[in-house]
């Protein structure tokens, strides 16, 4: 790639490693209320009941939905009248109702992500209705300060800790190639890459080791900053697909298709093919993700999720018409519905 490019970087504020006092969330209680104050006085907590406390004196708004349905927005936004700051506690669904909050109120948002997800460093909003995901990018949503404190994802299950580590993985992988892809995006992306590969074998290892949630965490916000800038290529038109018409979970879809879909692109990106290789570590750009799959026991076949075989020629008529035309390969009926009959098998992915 030459070096021409116009890039634009978000206005965010990271305040990163919050409490190393491991699963203990008190750290992050008085960092969160600093940042809080920066910005309100009436802060109103965005978190189910399974997420941490950080803001003990705060009202709390419980109601979190995956893929934030419109009604519970509706619900959200009327529970948020009188306060004028919004503080998100959870994963990507409670920071994906905080921003449905301030898509219409313009409040602003303190994330305090509990896993990998990343949505708290994107402008990106998503929200369902009748079945269909609708998402947008508005710079309302985008949370004002992110507070990311390793020791809140000490609980996060190991599957689902690998499962969102991979989600971030896409993110990275992705941004290499997407529609906006430039060299700063692709510069983040590779550091994440080293990142996560570093983090998610030492999380699946010592799973109460704060190291490698660190290195995880890190590497899920470097991710979702490419991804922010880079924009959604081939590899989220199929997640989004199948999340919105089979309801698929969200972290454990992304890492079952990011194999197929970079084995079926870097075919034609030789020089990028080997920037991955160099930050997964490994001869070549699949080795090194299928050794990382191998490390984390990671999930591997949609079939295990839950889609049927016969359902793949819907997800292959909704994915097409979305495929961005900068794909590096040409995206075909043909060859779309056999990278998706291979990964619904679990097959090895090329
Ligand atoms: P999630 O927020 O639904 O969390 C998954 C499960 O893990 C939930 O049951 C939750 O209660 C639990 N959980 C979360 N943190 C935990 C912790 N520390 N310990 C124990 N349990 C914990 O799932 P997710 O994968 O984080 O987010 C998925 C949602 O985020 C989807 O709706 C997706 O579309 C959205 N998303 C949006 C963007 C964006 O840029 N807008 C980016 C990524 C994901």
């Amino acid at each position: 790639m030459s070096l021409s490019f116009t890039h634009e970087t978000l206005p965010q504020r990271v305040v990163f490693g919050a409490s190393s006092s491991g699963a203990s969330s008190s750290g992050a209680a008085s960092v969160v209320a600093a940042e809080v104050a920066r910005l309100g006085s009436r802060p109103l907590v965005i978190a189910s009941d399974r997420s941490p406390v950080v803001l003990p004196d705060a009202p709390r708004y419980s109601e979190v939905v995956m893929h934030v349905p419109v009604e519970v927005a509706e619900r959200a936004r009327k529970a948020a009248d009188g306060f004028d700051v919004l503080v998100s506690v959870g994963g990507g669904s409670a920071t994906g109702l905080a921003k449905a909050v301030a898509l219409t109120t313009g409040l602003p948002i303190v994330a305090v992500p509990t896993t990998y997800a990343g949505s708290e460093a994107t402008p990106v909003w998503g929200m369902t209705e009748n079945g269909r995901k609708t998402t947008g990018v508005d710079h309302r949503v985008l949370p004002r300060t992110v507070v990311y404190d390793a020791g809140l994802t000490l609980s996060l299950p190991v599957e689902l800790s690998v499962a969102s580590g991979l989600n971030a993985l896409a993110h990275s992988v992705e941004a290499m190639w997407a529609p906006n892809t430039d060299p700063i995006n692709q510069a983040l992306a590779l550091e994440s890459i080293r990142a996560l590969r570093t983090g998610l074998p030492r999380i699946v290892r010592d799973p109460d080791e704060l190291a490698g949630r660190e290195q995880t965490l890190f590497g899920a916000h470097l991710a979702a900053v490419a991804f922010a800038s880079a924009g959604s290529g081939l590899h989220h038109k199929i997640c989004h697909a199948l999340g919105g018409m089979f309801n698929l979970p969200h972290a454990q879809t992304h890492a079952v298709v990011l194999p197929y879909v970079m084995a079926f692109n870097v075919v034609d990106l030789p020089a990028v093919s080997d920037r991955l290789a160099q930050a997964f570590g490994a001869a070549s750009a699949i080795t090194g993700l299928q050794l990382l799959y191998a490390e984390t026991a990671a999930p591997h076949a949609l079939r295990d999720l839950g889609l049927r075989e016969s359902d793949i020629p819907a997800v292959v008529g909704a994915v097409l018409p979305a495929v961005p035309p900068s794909n590096p390969v040409t995206v075909t009926s043909e060859n779309l519905s056999e990278l998706l009959r291979r990964a619904w098998a679990g097959e090895e992915p090329r």
